[in-house]
């Protein structure tokens, strides 16, 4: 990997650029992995499932390569633009993000989003009793054979549902600390465009909690026993929603590259 190769990459017209800026990372289940350059850049350098090993001194190598190589670049354009890089005043720049970050983390929002994180592993961590009693039900089903009853189709929406209350679980705190960092960074935003970093992190931040909200409302169906703190749940997640909505009005109208607009490149 050298600063031509990328170049290249980021060169093929085929790539939605910044589509990798507002998705939910679950590159898995995503329709444009051969539109993304993020995509293309992870498989090519760690697709290998030795290489993604953490314990793996070469994936750490490669991936301080990769850091090396993008300072290099930026350095490169800071020249090109007339920026003289050391002349920034470090400290002061670090005091200041900071201080934003601190902020960030104390908003409503951002301690909603984290308090819910922890809700669903204490939520997780007292079912596991809950889940073996299910699997008991459903091997019974498949034994007995049982007309009107899909038992398959059962575990495959608790799975569903569960790979997305996980994947969202800790992403929707992370986006909207992006979220609120922006819209207290005033000067790197545009408070006045739709189109800003802020509502774009912040749309990111809503999707995942609908599609979360959608899946608790599964799981309340297949664990009625469970309801009360299932409801509890939806309620915080629902009462976060409308925050942020009302912080961010303008978020779920913000375009998203490639996944709300056809791409014509640039
Ligand atoms: S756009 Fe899709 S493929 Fe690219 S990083 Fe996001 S989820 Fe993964």
């Amino acid at each position: 990997m050298d600063k031509e190769h990328l170049r290249k990459l980021a060169e093929n017209p085929n790539f939605i650029s910044g589509i990798y800026n507002y998705c939910d990372r679950w590159c898995k289940r995503c329709p444009f992995t051969s539109r993304c350059m993020n995509f293309a850049l992870g498989e090519e350098q760690f697709g290998d499932a030795e290489d993604c090993d953490i314990n793996n001194e070469a994936f750490w190598q490669k991936l301080s390569g990769i850091f090396q190589l993008t300072l290099e670049m930026v350095k490169e354009t800071a020249e090109e633009k007339g920026i003289d890089l050391d002349s920034l005043d470090l400290q002061a720049a670090s005091d200041e993000v900071r201080q934003t970050r601190d902020a960030a983390r104390n908003h409503e929002c951002c301690c909603a989003a984290k308090a819910y994180g922890q809700m669903v592993e204490n939520w997780f961590d007292s079912a596991k009793d809950l889940f073996e009693k299910k699997a008991d039900e459903l091997n019974l089903k498949v034994r007995l054979e049982l007309p009107e009853s899909n038992p398959d189709e059962e575990i495959t929406d608790i799975k569903d549902s569960v790979d997305i209350i996980r994947w969202y679980q800790y992403f929707v705190y992370v986006k909207l600390l992006r979220a609120i960092r922006g819209i207290l960074e005033e000067g790197s935003q545009s408070p006045d465009e739709i189109d800003n970093d802020s509502n774009g992190s912040a749309k990111v931040a809503l999707i995942s909690i609908d599609r979360s909200i959608g899946a608790w409302g599964r799981m309340c169906n297949h664990f009625p026993d469970r309801k009360d703190d299932i409801l509890d749940i939806l309620v915080h997640l629902d009462r976060l929603r409308r925050k942020t909505e009302t912080v961010f009005p303008d978020a779920r109208g913000f375009v998203r590259p490639g996944f709300d607009c056809i791409y014509q490149g640039d």
